[in-house]
Parts: structure tokens; C-alpha cells; sequence
């Protein structure tokens, strides 16, 4: 089996090489500060956990590498302009946007969105970081330097939010987990739940949106898309070019992870539809310490990524999965005792969707 290299060293590069061990694939995750030389890169298929990179040596060597993945891709959807240009085009529903480049422009975006915008840098952005709620009177706390750096956005009222994840290998053959609901507090994922079969309308409509993004740009690999559930519609808030924190889940939950899907799609391996096996639940742990009590409870499966623990950073995620959801739910009653306050909410949210 050929190495992957992953530009990248945090938590998806991690699972990566953790999904690659079995099947006898070696990934390297590195770290862009890396040596060059110290990499095995020539003989890789390379692939990236991030959307966007400085110039460094290393990513200066992999920006012509003949066997970098997707290479093209990643500056045109790591940036939200291009990406909702790329979208519209191709006629795919979003939120309302516009470029935001002058102050100016307030009183016309209030006419044109409504008072309930959202304002988002145009890159680099994470977790909700770099995101302003902009209501009438308060664009005037807006940071200057960020105007031409940002879109702002129509607020959606959605009634919830779902992601699918999806490959696609260089045969154009293509294919999708069940749709997965999400729940984000303060614009961080806190936990997601996944059935074995989505709803049948709304899960024929993600695929088609996002197989023709897939298709026109001739992706390969695992991609992820952000959707709000509007009616009986849906509006796709954003895409990742990469394995994505909503399909966490299907390291336990099914039969190929997202990990091992994406390294099948990107060395043209089989790539056969994952069987679901039972209903899952995600939580991220977020800036929360290891508890080893965690452990004494049978469904769950821990995934610590080894980084400092600090306020508002992923550390980790638990999935728990079973066939039956009142066990399921049970189960994370139980959970939720040893758990702190903040994750209270989310577990309810959880048991509501089993229900
Ligand atoms: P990620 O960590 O997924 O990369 P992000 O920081 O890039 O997140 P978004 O996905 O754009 O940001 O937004 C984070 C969350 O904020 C969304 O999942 C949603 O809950 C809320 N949000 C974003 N845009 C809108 C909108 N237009 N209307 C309503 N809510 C929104
Ligand atoms: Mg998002």
C-alpha cells in the first residue's frame, strides 16, 4: 500500500493514521514546519486535515507534488467568497450573503438580509471564531480591518442543522453516511446524533447537492457539507474538503469509518457503501480534563486527542452506539452525571432526537 502523507498534525491527521494502522497503510501526519527532508513524501499520495497553509519549506515541496490530492481545491473553499460563489453557480441554496468591503453598506444589507445578519471572515475561521451577530446599531463595534475580509450573511431561523459526509474516488463513483443532526452552541459543535437511515427526501436532496459539488470540481476523497434544515428544504451553510468533526461518529458507528473512507477514496481502493450498524451519539469534549470514570461505562468509546486542555478546545470526543435507542439514551443519562454542567443541554438535546 502507498504511504499518505497528511499536511497537518492535529486530531483528523491522528485519526487518519489511526484508520490507516489496520489495513497496513502508513500516514504521516506532519506538521508544516516540518524539514522536508525528514518526510517521505515522494513516494506519497499527500492529502491535508487543514484547508489553508503559510508558505513554509515543506509546503513550498508539496505545492507541485504530482500526487497531492485535491491540491487546487483547497485555496478555492478554505475562502467563504469563492465558496459561495461556487455554490450559487452551480445553484445551490444558501443563506443570503454579500461581500462586506465598506461601513457603508450597513443600511442596505439591513434592507436586503433583515436584522439578523452574521458576519464571517472570509477565511481562517473555526469553531465560531471569527464570526460577529450584527444587529442594527451594533455594526459600529465591528473591528475595522475587517472590511473586504468578511461576507456578512441573512441570520437563518432554521429548525435544526445536519451535515453529510460523503467520497468520492477517481472513478466518480460516489458515496454518503446518513445525514447527521448537529447541535452547535456558540458556533462550536457540542454533540451529534446519527440513525441508521436518514429522512428518505432530505437525505436524496443532500446527496444531490453535494455529488454535483463533488463531481464539477472532480474531488476525490471524504467532504463534508454544513446544512440548515429550512421546511422541508435545505440550505448549505458550508463545505469542508476534509474528514469532518460531524462524522466522528462512524469510527464505532459503522462499518467504515470516515477515516478509513477517505484513505480507501484516496488510494483507489474498494469503496463499497458503509453499512450502519445502530444509532450513534457524539459528544466533544470541549476544554474539559480526562475522566477516567468515563470508562466504566460499557458504550462508550473514548477518543482522546493528547492536546493541552484549554478553554474552548476540542480535546476529545466520545461515541456511544447501540442498537437500541433506549439503552442509547440511557446511557447517556448516565454519562451526563459525569459530565460538567455545560454539557447538560446538549445531552438532553441528544435523548430528544432518540425519542
Ligand atoms: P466550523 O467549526 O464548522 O468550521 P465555523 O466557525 O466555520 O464552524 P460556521 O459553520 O459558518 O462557522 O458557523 C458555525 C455555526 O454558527 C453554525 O453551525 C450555525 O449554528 C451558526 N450559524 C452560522 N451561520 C449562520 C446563519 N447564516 N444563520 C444562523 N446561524 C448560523
Ligand atoms: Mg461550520
Amino acid at each position: 500500500m502507498r504511504p499518505v502523507c497528511v499536511l497537518g498534525n492535529g486530531q483528523l491527521g491522528r485519526m487518519l493514521r489511526q484508520a490507516g494502522e489496520p489495513l497496513g497503510i502508513a500516514v504521516y501526519p506532519i506538521g508544516l514546519d516540518a524539514e522536508p527532508e525528514s518526510v517521505p513524501y515522494q513516494s506519497s499520495i499527500i492529502t491535508a486535515e487543514i484547508e489553508r497553509w503559510p508558505e513554509t519549506a515543506l509546503t513550498r515541496e508539496l505545492s507541485h507534488h504530482k500526487a497531492f490530492i485535491n491540491r487546487d481545491i483547497f485555496p478555492l473553499l478554505a475562502d467563504r467568497l469563492p465558496q459561495k460563489q461556487l455554490l450559487n453557480t452551480l445553484g445551490l441554496a444558501t443563506a443570503p450573503w454579500k461581500l462586506l468591503s465598506d461601513p457603508s453598506q450597513w443600511p442596505q444589507i439591513f434592507s436586503e438580509l433583515g436584522d439578523f445578519t452574521i458576519v464571517k471572515r472570509r477565511v481562517g475561521g473555526y469553531d465560531g471564531r471569527g464570526q460577529w451577530r450584527i444587529r442594527p446599531g451594533k455594526e459600529t463595534d465591528l473591528p475595522t480591518e475587517i472590511y473586504g475580509e468578511c461576507i456578512v450573511e441573512q441570520g437563518i431561523p432554521f429548525s435544526g442543522e445536519v451535515s453529510l459526509v460523503g467520497a468520492r474516488n477517481a472513478d466518480g463513483k460516489s458515496v454518503f453516511y446518513p445525514l447527521t443532526h448537529n447541535l452547535h452552541q456558540e458556533g462550536i459543535l457540542r454533540t451529534s446524533v446519527a440513525f441508521t437511515s436518514a429522512n428518505r427526501q432530505l437525505q436524496q436532496q443532500a446527496e444531490e447537492m453535494l455529488s454535483r459539488i463533488m463531481e464539477h470540481l472532480n474531488y476525490i476523497g471524504v467532504m463534508a457539507m454544513e446544512c440548515f434544515i429550512v421546511g422541508d428544504e435545505l440550505l448549505i451553510n458550508e463545505l469542508a474538503p476534509r474528514v469532518h468533526n460531524s462524522g466522528h461518529w462512524t469510527q464505532n458507528g459503522a462499518s467504515i469509518s470516515q477515516f478509513e473512507l477517505h484513505l480507501r477514496a484516496i488510494l483507489n481502493l474498494p469503496m463499497p457503501q458503509p453499512e450502519i450498524v445502530s444509532p450513534s451519539v457524539m459528544v466533544n469534549l470541549i476544554g474539559t480534563e480526562i475522566n477516567p470514570e468515563w470508562l466504566s461505562l460499557p458504550l462508550v468509546h473514548l477518543h482522546w486527542y493528547g492536546k493541552e486542555v484549554r478553554p474552548g478546545r476540542k480535546v476529545g470526543h466520545l461515541n456511544v452506539t447501540h442498537a437500541d435507542k433506549e439503552t442509547l439514551k440511557n446511557m447517556l443519562k448516565t454519562l451526563a452525571l459525569l459530565l460538567p454542567t455545560e454539557y447538560q443541554s446538549s445531552l438532553k438535546w441528544a435523548q430528544n432526537k432518540l425519542s
